[in-house]
């Protein structure tokens, strides 16, 4: 444990999952002096922690990598069209030894405050083994999906089986063959473990709150000839993602949903619904603004799926009600509404008859007792603002970013904060982040902020700060396009309905992948409009 304070590192870097390690790359290759904390004692992120049964990536393999270096993309090698997670993690690694990143990480080390020092606008971080490091730039690549939650069911720590959260699964992995299980949430993470903690377990429960939407995967091996065309044609698949919607090489229909007939609709959808996945909320261009355009694509999904579940009164517990499609991330499954068809598995709707308590037995809802010899909590993040808030970032004046944001994030861009100078977010609130391929939106982002810190260096500044002004007006102009959409009709993570307390705002900008580039290009090559360039005092 060492307390000695650096004054000679450009940058600090919290955390090394993708966005992290670029940001350390990137950074080094400019030449500035980088360091990395990071609370886990590997590289990963998000890949580290979540290693349930079934995790894998909602983004094709071959989309969801690094795009920077030609080299990465044509020696690493892509097994299926969705990677497990243990699939991305080696590749992460392998990422992290080949590029030489680990020097410049501290492991098992949490970063705990990050204070301004207004005279010298430079950053003390400290962390949890009281190390104090000063540097010109933070940069936080702390994750929009890394605080998980617990959630507050009376007598959970009496429980006498075992407990697991997907997003802390033992690392030696779980063999439920023989046991009582039960799953809490039905998101992403319950969707993809479900099926196979079922082909497992004696008895699996269901606690189903709200049903989600979900789409067959269609995952596969990938074929020797679709990695050499991939690989082959690598530019032009990156260049659709940089201009596309979600930062994949996706195009919609070129007719509107209620133009096209209703033959040419319906093979869209199919066509879409095959090739699999999250995807098929962008079928049509207007799917998620035009409620009519979202009701067909809702009548097609419900169709497909009352017919893979035998039961019809199960079938109407899974099939949602609540919410258009899409306006909470569809999930990516693999079997998910066909297991529900296995005599070993029941669907427990916890919105009828509610979870009232769990004792050393199980769980206990309002209508009986379940005896069960492992929960596994698949009940989600706090997410966005969770992981930034635990930490203790206090701004000018004393002002912490924490106290800002109770009423809901505010950024510019989801880049920068007005009174938080040289302190940067990636995949913050403010950008369209978990609505895009995250691993090119951490690239965007980290080249955006890398261009910032050569241009402030070249022209003779010290700091970069949002004004206020660019911030009300980015978050009116999210919000304003939020509503413009049905997105905001879910009781989603999206606008934090997920976390008892939490200011109800959608926190994402949802005008589009390339369009948000275009303004981030754009107020760069306005001489960072917005911002306020410092020269040192
Ligand atoms: P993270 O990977 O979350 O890394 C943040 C790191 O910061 C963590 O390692 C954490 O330990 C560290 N950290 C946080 N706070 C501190 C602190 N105070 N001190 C030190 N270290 C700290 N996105 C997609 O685009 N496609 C997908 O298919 C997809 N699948 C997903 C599946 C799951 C199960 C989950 C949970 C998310 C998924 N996401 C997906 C979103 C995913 O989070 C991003 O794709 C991406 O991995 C985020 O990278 P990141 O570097 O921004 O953050
Ligand atoms: P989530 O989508 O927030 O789902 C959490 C689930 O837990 C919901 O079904 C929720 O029900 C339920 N829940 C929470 N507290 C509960 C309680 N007290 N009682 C009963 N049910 C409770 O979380 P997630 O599944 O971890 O996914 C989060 C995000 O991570 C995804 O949207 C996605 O972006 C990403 N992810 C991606 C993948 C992938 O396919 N690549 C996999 C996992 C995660 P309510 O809806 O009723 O609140």
């Amino acid at each position: 444990m060492s307390s000695a304070t650096e004054s000679s590192i450009d940058v600090i870097v919290v955390g090394a999952g993708f966005g992290g390690l670029y940001a350390l790359h990137k950074f080094r290759e400019q030449g500035l002096s980088v360091r990395v904390f990071e609370a886990a004692p590997e590289v990963g992120g998000t890949w580290y922690f979540n290693r349930y049964p079934g995790a894998r990536c909602d983004v094709e393999s071959l989309d969801y990598c690094y795009s920077f270096s030609p080299e990465l993309q044509q020696e690493w090698t892509w097994t299926e069209k969705y990677a497990t997670q243990s699939e991305i993690l080696d590749y992460m690694t392998w990422v992290a030894d080949k590029l030489d990143l680990r020097s410049g990480i501290t492991f098992n080390t949490r970063v705990v405050s990050s204070v301004l020092d207004e005279d010298t606008l430079r950053w003390t971080v400290t962390t949890d083994s009281e190390e104090m490091v000063t540097a010109r730039f933070v940069v936080m690549a702390t994750g929009p999906l890394s605080s998980p939650l617990t959630p507050d069911i009376p007598g959970l720590d009496t429980f006498g089986g075992d407990i697991y959260h997907t997003a802390h699964w033992p690392h030696e992995g779980v063999d439920f063959t023989g046991k009582r299980v039960g799953v809490i949430g039905t998101g992403s993470s319950g969707v993809q473990s479900i099926p196979i903690i079922a082909e497992q377990a004696a008895e699996l429960f269901v606690f189903q709150r709200t049903p989600n939407y979900s789409v067959p995967a269609g995952n596969r091996p990938l074929t020797a000839e679709e990695i050499a065309h991939a690989k082959a044609n690598y530019d032009e698949r990156r260049r659709m993602s940089w201009r596309s919607g979600g930062g994949s090489p996706h195009v919609a229909h070129p007719k509107l949903t209620m133009e096209a007939t209703p033959e040419e609709r319906h093979a869209a959808f199919e066509e879409r619904w095959h090739l699999g996945g999250v995807l098929f909320s962008k079928t049509f261009a207007d799917q998620m603004i035009n409620i009519e355009a979202n009701e067909e694509a809702r009548k097609f999904y419900e169709e497909k799926i009352r017919a893979v579940i035998d039961d019809p009164e199960v079938a109407e517990l899974l099939i949602p009600n609540d919410h258009p499609i899409g306006t909470k991330r569809i999930c990516t499954d693999t079997n998910y509404f066909q297991t529900f068809n296995r005599p070993n598995v029941s669907l427990v709707s916890v919105r009828k008859t509610p979870i009232e308590s769990i004792d050393a037995s199980g769980i206990t809802t309002s209508a009986k007792h379940y005896d069960l010899d492992a929960i596994v909590l698949a009940t989600g993040f706090d997410a966005m603002t969770g992981t930034l808030a635990k930490i203790d970032i206090v701004g000018r004046s004393g002002r912490k970013l924490a106290d800002d944001w109770s009423h809901g994030p505010r950024t510019y861009l989801g880049l920068g904060v007005d009174g938080f100078p040289n302190l940067f977010l990636v995949s913050g609130p403010g950008a369209p982040a978990v609505l895009a391929n995250m691993v090119l939106h951490a690239e965007a982002h980290i080249n955006w902020i890398c261009d910032a810190v050569g241009y402030l260096d070249q022209h003779g500044y010290a700091a970069i700060e949002a004004t206020a002004d660019a911030v009300d007006t980015w978050i009116a102009d999210c919000n304003q396009r939020a509503d413009a959409t049905l997105f905001p009709h879910a009781n989603s993570w999206y606008v934090g309905a997920n976390v008892p307390g939490k200011a109800r705002v959608f926190m994402l900008f949802i005008g589009g992948f390339a369009t948000y580039l275009d303004i981030c290009a754009e107020v760069a090559g306005a001489g960072y409009k917005g911002f306020r360039l410092l020269k040192a005092s």
